[in-house]
């Protein structure tokens, strides 16, 4: 059975690399019919925070990521990761060291003027304890092979190779009895039943030096087969350089809050980023189950593409639910916001916007207060000549029996043609009287949507 794991550490938001990684782990267990499991890596508690978990889970939710189980939280497992520290000293895969910090500081000082690598020299590798004073503060160290070298067959990278030699004597466990990040995440993956770790290719280095616990447990215990490996390259700004705050590389949430974007289009763009099935670019969640592999998966770091992204987001606000749309849009309006009245506009609304923001802002017209505020440019499209226009128009809406988008195009027309007026030269004005602005639906929309009693009302207010 297929198991994956997504394990953020909650030291801020879900941003978008954190979220991919965990929508490639989701989907990848969901085609298979595994496990998805969820960890917080949480073992940094000057770090971690309670709001970030909770911002992560969030973001996850809303992306419409489950999991099979309760997330573990890896702080709770100390106990476990250390009784693995002693199984592996134990068994001489790993050894005690009572280097102080200044002697480790001179260390790192000669290596440092020798322009040597500076690694731990494992001076206490085939040291007796014995020489270490009566109760000294130790730490327990891997013993890495010193010689041959390591080959990990990963599904994206490829095979490849890594000298012992370059693989330090890392700590397993601190003087303080605290497990490091390096041996938890290797106890956890094996407990969890972790099949594929699929996670970011900055973690390919870890993965040297975590496959040697991994090996040197199952020697001795058995049971701890090589997970597979899937280092994904990591997403770049549009400019080439990994992705960071300075791109936009905001969290989750704030896609949705400053951006106003579907949790269905930012599944789909995650899943297009570093990931392709032929050319195709909209892909629902139910066709990305039954597509997701790792074949598809890129070899070559993807660029964020905002203008993408919000296409495929325009893409799924035409899809989506008009009820659904006009709930998200009430709540950003507010109290003068009608979801009744917004799901009928919705199908008029949702044509021409890329984000919820922008649905937001093409329906505020609809709640208007009169006398209506103009904006600048909108003001400016009335004056003498069109206020009179929109008075002899008025008169003739008002005689319009059939309220209806036909009706009323045929009357301004003729209107227009009267006036030998192109009829965006008399569009214009009515807009700035019926929306206060000078972007909105077509200004036959906006007058079956407002309905004859509230167009002639916002016309009359401008008109003389
Ligand atoms: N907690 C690590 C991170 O957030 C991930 C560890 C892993 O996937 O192995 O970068």
């Amino acid at each position: 059975q297929v198991v994956t794991r997504f394990a953020p550490s909650p030291t801020g938001f879900l941003h978008i690399g954190g979220a991919r990684t965990a929508l490639f782990n989701w989907l990848f267990a969901r085609h298979y019919g595994g496990k998805a499991l969820l960890r917080i890596e949480d073992t940094d508690k000057k770090r971690s925070t309670q709001e970030a978990i909770d911002k992560i889970l969030e973001g996850l939710d809303w992306l419409g990521l489950d999991y099979d189980e309760p997330p573990v939280f890896q702080s709770d497992r100390a106990a476990r990761h250390s009784e693995v520290a002693y199984k592996l000293l134990e068994a001489g895969h790993a050894y005690k060291c009572y280097a102080t910090s200044e002697e480790l500081e001179q260390m790192r000082a000669e290596q440092r003027a020798n322009k040597q690598p500076m690694r731990y020299d494992r001076r206490w590798r085939e040291r007796d304890p014995a020489d270490a004073p009566e109760g000294a503060p130790f730490v327990i160290r891997l013993k890495v092979p010193e010689h041959g070298e390591m080959t990990i067959d990963d599904a994206v990278q490829g095979s490849v190779t890594v000298k012992n030699a370059e693989i330090d004597d890392y700590i397993l466990l601190r003087a303080d009895g605290t497990p490091t990040y390096m041996l938890a995440v290797v106890v956890d993956d094996h407990d969890m039943g972790v099949t594929h770790i699929i996670r970011g290719d900055d973690h390919l280095n870890n993965a040297f030096r975590q496959m040697p616990v991994i090996r040197a447990m199952n020697e001795i215990e058995g049971g701890w087969p090589d997970p597979v490996y899937v280092h994904v390259p990591l997403i770049h700004g549009s400019d080439g350089a990994k992705l960071s705050k300075r791109h936009g590389a905001i969290g989750v949430e704030a896609y949705r809050d400053e951006e106003g974007i579907l949790p269905e289009a930012l599944f789909n763009y995650l899943l297009r980023l570093g990931w392709a099935h032929g050319d195709r670019e909209e892909i629902t969640r139910d066709e990305a189950i039954k597509l997701f592999d790792l074949d598809g998966v890129g070899k070559s770091p993807s660029r964020f593409d905002i203008k993408k992204l919000l296409n495929l987001n325009a893409h799924y606000i035409r899809e989506a639910d008009d009820a659904r749309l006009a709930s998200l849009v009430a709540a950003e309006i507010g109290d003068d916001a009608d979801e009744q009245i917004l799901t009928e506009a919705m199908p008029v609304l949702k044509t021409r916007a890329k984000t919820v923001h922008e649905l937001s802002e093409g329906a505020a017209f609809l709640f208007k207060k009169r006398p209506l505020e103009m904006t600048e440019k909108a003001a400016e499209l009335l004056n003498a000549e069109t206020r009179a226009r929109l008075g002899e128009l008025a008169e003739r809406l008002r005689a319009e029996n059939s309220w209806t988008i036909e009706a009323l195009e045929a009357t301004t027309k003729s209107y227009a043609e009267a006036l030998e007026l192109g009829l965006g030269k008399l569009a214009q004005p009515m807009r700035a009287a019926l929306t206060g602005t000078t972007t909105s639906p077509g200004i036959f929309d906006v007058l079956v949507l407002l309905g004859k009693e509230e167009s002639l009302a916002r016309i009359d207010a401008q008109a003389s």
